[in-house]
């Protein structure tokens, strides 16, 4: 987990938005940015964002509810959201787990997600959901 980000202090109800300014979300980060990792899936690998875990009910959205777009594929299970006027993805529902959400690390307000250094990359070619059962 990382409190600060480059001498930036993750507040423990941090702001977050996408580009535009008109979608905005309140998340709660009492552990700061947890778990920051990249992805290697079709979809993350053409976005290339660092996201973080969040548990859903500590990611509010609190302006902009009309301006998310929903994207969904493959088993349709994760819920892709994104600004549907500057088309940043904000955050997704996991599929992995759909009791967090991926948080989109670069959204936050003032942290730069370049300085949280390395961030492995989870094996999204191969997600666990479809492995098949042992
Ligand atoms: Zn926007």
């Amino acid at each position: 987990m990382s409190r600060t980000v480059g001498g930036v202090p993750v507040q423990p109800v941090h702001m977050a938005s996408c580009h535009c300014g008109a979608v905005r979300l309140e998340v709660e980060l009492p552990d700061g940015i947890v778990e920051p990792r990249r992805c290697d899936c079709s979809l993350c690998r053409r976005k290339g964002t660092i996201v973080a875990s969040v548990p859903l009910e500590r990611l509010r959205v609190v302006a902009g509810q009309d301006q998310l777009r929903l994207y969904q594929f493959n088993t349709m299970t994760a819920r892709h959201w994104f600004c549907g006027t500057c088309g940043i993805h904000t955050h997704h529902q996991r599929r992995s787990d759909p009791n967090e959400y991926g948080l989109n690390v670069g959204c936050l307000e003032g942290i730069n997600p370049f300085d949280l250094g390395d961030i492995p990359t989870s094996d999204g070619v191969n997600h666990p959901s479809d492995r098949e059962p042992a």
